[in-house]
């Protein structure tokens, strides 16, 4: 007989969408800043979205990326931006 002698488990956040970050400001409440829905490649991903997010909250605005295909308003309008690479 085989017997499980330990095992984990964890959070895995996944944007049913298109698999894809979140990242900016909600598109009603006011001050909300979404860097989230990473499907498993946040922590790559993680350099760049730090930095977008920063500049964000610094200047209201992208400075170094435009990492605005990230943003919340297209998973309220239904508009993918799909990521393939995702296991
Ligand atoms: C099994 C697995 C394999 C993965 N493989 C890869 C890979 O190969 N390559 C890759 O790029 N990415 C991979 N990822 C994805 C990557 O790990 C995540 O996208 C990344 O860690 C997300 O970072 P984060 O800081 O946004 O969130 P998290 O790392 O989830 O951090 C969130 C933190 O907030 C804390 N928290 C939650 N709620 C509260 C609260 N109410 N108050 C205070 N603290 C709170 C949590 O404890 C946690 O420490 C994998 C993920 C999993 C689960």
């Amino acid at each position: 007989m085989i017997k499980v002698i330990n095992s984990w488990a964890g959070h895995y956040a996944y944007n049913t969408l298109d698999q894809n970050a979140i990242l900016g400001s909600h598109t009603e409440v006011e001050n909300f800043i979404f860097v989230s829905g990473f499907s498993g490649h946040g922590f790559q991903q993680s350099p760049a979205m730090g930095r977008g997010a920063s500049e964000l909250i610094t200047y209201g605005a992208f400075k170094t990326l435009d990492l605005s295909p990230f943003s919340y308003a297209r998973i309220k309008a239904g508009k993918p931006f799909l990521e393939k690479a995702v296991i």
